[in-house]
């Protein structure tokens, strides 16, 4: 149930063909010297653009790389040994597509395991509910916790709650999260996975569980890293699966009051290796300059990290393989980034900036995928100059430009936003995205080849367009 019509066709606009031509003169000549074989009878650059897109629209090369992956791998947790056995995946992926300098960025991230998880209503209606610790969450005592459930219709209702009077209570944060075609709805309801456990600690409670941040009503418990304040003592957090928050909800508005059993036995286990994996197609002209494409290779335990993020590692990797099956050779350098350990805090993207701090500078756009493989919609710009690029780019791809709108191009290229290096975005469909995210159903069956060809398409034509223009996306440089 998209809204959006699939490009499978299109002709490049005269509009593009002229800005192609008089932004980046190319002749004949000089083009052919750049092209090894398969592309004959290209004339212009909108040619190779159009044989880019083609090539993607009409392939797998993505769909493959993320079937591969979650079924050679499967869930890619940050800091175990699946993660490292992801990076040696990845390592060989990379090499047999063809990218170049292959290398594995390694960084150390705070370990943690998943352990018993179950609760239990004792009173007024005994029966089991679904549930899944938060990652990061302590665990219950030695026993688990038998407690009194506290209920807040929503995360400010907690909020807004006086101090204290919570004391060895279990509370209980409901809300909803609203479909988005953009993911609007995550923001905001994901507070409470984040901070739920701070705001239940500082008034005395034993123990929180939530309503899944998820748009689903399977009963699939969502998983999703949490937070502690450093000054709140730490309690342990879960989330229940959409159906049982409101079989929960019922038993509270209709009782007095409700007992619950609540047992979660995760463990942090000290630092643990992770790293991000880089190859490259490198630039024959300007190989310093860089622009970046990128996915994260970890995800949650639950599922096999499909949607989140596998399509991300496919639909990069895809289009590097896209134009290096064409045998293409950019002017600046495509380098592409799998991430690791993004899911507990964007930690392959700030090992990547102080990995590469002295030469951001020479990275002249990056964008990531990282929102499953839903058909984009909209092309969005966080560059400060050669817009008109970005919007040939959509163009190109028939996909709607984003006027108004700005963004840091996605979460593990944040911290490079936040340092200066220009971003864009193609924004998927996510309308459905929240409902699989971070729970068991997060598997490689969801993805559809079509759309995924899409994205990968796009991106190929994104990293091509980059490297061959003469802009690098900076104003005032
Ligand atoms: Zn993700």
């Amino acid at each position: 149930m998209s809204f959006i019509q699939l490009p499978f066709k299109k002709t490049v606009s005269t509009v593009t063909l002229a800005f192609m031509i008089s932004a980046s003169p190319f002749s004949v000549m000089s083009y052919a010297q750049t092209v090894d074989a398969p592309l004959t009878e290209v004339e212009t650059v909108s040619d190779t653009v159009q044989s880019i897109i083609d090539s993607a629209m009409a392939g797998t090369q993505g769909y493959d790389i993320t079937r591969d992956l979650t079924t050679e791998i499967g869930a890619r947790m940050a800091g175990t040994e699946a993660e490292a056995r992801a990076r040696k995946w990845t390592v060989e992926k990379f090499k047999e597509i063809g990218l170049q300098n292959v290398r594995i960025e390694p960084f150390s991230v705070p370990g943690w395991e998943r352990g018993v998880e179950t609760a239990e209503v004792i009173s007024p209606f005994p029966q089991n509910l679904f549930i899944t610790a938060l990652g990061g969450s302590v665990a219950t005592p030695d026993g688990g916790i038998t407690a009194e459930v506290v209920y807040f219709p929503t995360f400010e209702d907690l909020e807004s709650a006086p101090e204290g009077g919570l004391d060895g209570k279990i509370v209980f944060i409901s809300g909803r999260m609203e479909k988005a075609p953009d993911g609007a709805g995550y923001g905001p309801a994901n507070r409470k996975r984040r901070s739920g456990a701070t705001e239940a600690g500082k008034r005395g409670a034993a123990a929180v569980v939530i309503r899944s941040v998820g748009t689903d009503s399977h009963r699939f418990p969502h998983t999703g890293q949490m937070r502690y304040a450093s000054d709140v003592a730490p309690i342990p957090i879960g989330a229940l699966s959409g159906p049982d928050a409101d079989q929960l909800e019922r038993m509270l508005q209709n009782q007095e009051e409700v007992e619950l059993k609540l047992v979660l036995t995760p463990k942090s286990v000290g630092d643990l290796p992770s790293g991000n994996v880089v190859g490259e197609i490198i630039g024959s002209e300007r190989p310093e300059e860089i622009v970046l494409i990128s996915g994260h290779l970890d995800s949650w335990d639950l599922g096999t990290g499909a949607i989140d993020d596998g399509a991300g590692i496919g639909i990069s990797a895809g289009a590097a393989k896209v134009i290096l099956d064409a045998g293409l050779k950019p002017k600046r350098t495509i380098r592409v980034v799998a991430f690791g350990a993004e899911e507990i805090g964007l930690k392959g993207g700030f090992a990547y900036v102080e990995a590469h701090k002295d030469n951001l500078d020479n990275h002249v756009l990056a964008t990531e995928s990282d929102f499953g493989a839903g058909l984009i919609y909209e092309v969005q710009s966080g560059v400060s100059e050669g817009e008109d690029i970005l919007k040939a780019m959509a163009d190109a791809m028939d996909i709607p430009f984003a006027e108004s709108k700005t963004t840091n191009g996605g979460p593990d290229i944040g911290p490079m936003s936040d340092k200066g290096v220009p971003t864009m975005r193609f924004q998927q469909d996510g309308t459905d995205y929240f409902d699989l995210h971070h729970t068991p159903d997060d598997t490689f069956d969801k993805i559809d080849p079509k759309e995924m060809a899409q994205n990968v398409a796009a991106f190929a034509t994104m990293a091509w367009m980059a490297s061959e223009a003469e802009t690098d996306f900076r104003a005032n440089k």
